[in-house]
């Protein structure tokens, strides 16, 4: 896996294809390249080979990602970054607080994505369960406690991305973000590691994909 290209031409390669079936089995498919998922949206034959697989894989039984490859290196990047991070307590609370209103059946707005505590490293999406009601400001905080990005999302949006080119800039590390709207917060948290090469070994085919 590690020395072969994820793309053939300008379709996923076999290996392309059994990492995307993995990455819906495992619900992971969040975390792969950004190329991935347009190529999946956009071409029927690739989506149909996903398909096919995926029908195969998920029957199979549950196996964690092995350490060399795609996912199990994400894994590995994601502890080592925890060890190095220091949560923010007032966030950390307000987190539990937040949780704790949303049982309340307070004004929400609810995520499909990002999901907290994962590690992030091409785009983040976030996801919308239903077209936002509300003017909405998006803001990302470091370790530091300094908003490092900030925008105001359009009304009636589903979703909203955040490329790599807007958070090249970022260090790895743990970023909260926020979600301020008319009488309520959303907060959540989640790992940036913005490296392009995954793998423990660089493999010139892979990177230049992603
Ligand atoms: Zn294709």
């Amino acid at each position: 896996m590690m020395e072969t290209k994820l793309f053939k031409q300008e379709h996923l390669s076999e290996e392309g294809v059994m990492l995307y079936a993995e990455a819906m089995k495992i619900d992971r498919v969040f975390q792969l390249p950004g190329s991935f998922y347009k190529h999946i949206t956009a071409c029927e034959s690739c989506r149909e080979r996903v398909t096919r697989l995926y029908k195969l894989v998920s029957k199979l039984p549950f196996a964690a990602p092995a350490p060399d490859s795609f996912f199990g290196a994400l894994d590995i990047k994601l502890q080592r970054i925890k060890q190095i991070t220091r949560p923010i307590k007032k966030y950390e609370r307000a987190l539990t607080m937040i949780m704790r209103s949303e049982e309340e059946g307070a004004v929400n707005i609810k995520l499909a994505s990002p999901i907290d505590e994962q590690l992030y490293m091409y785009s983040i999406t976030f996801d919308f369960d239903e077209a936002l009601a509300f003017n909405t400001r998006l803001a990302i905080i470091n370790e530091e406690d300094e908003t490092v990005f900030g925008e105001d999302l359009a009304i009636n949006i589903e979703s909203y991305t955040i490329d790599k080119k807007q958070l090249e800039m970022l260090p790895d590390g743990l970023y909260y973000w926020k979600l301020m709207y008319d009488g309520g917060l959303k907060m959540g948290k989640f790992y940036w590691y913005k490296k392009n090469n995954v793998y423990p070994n660089k493999s010139k085919n892979v990177t230049s994909i992603l």
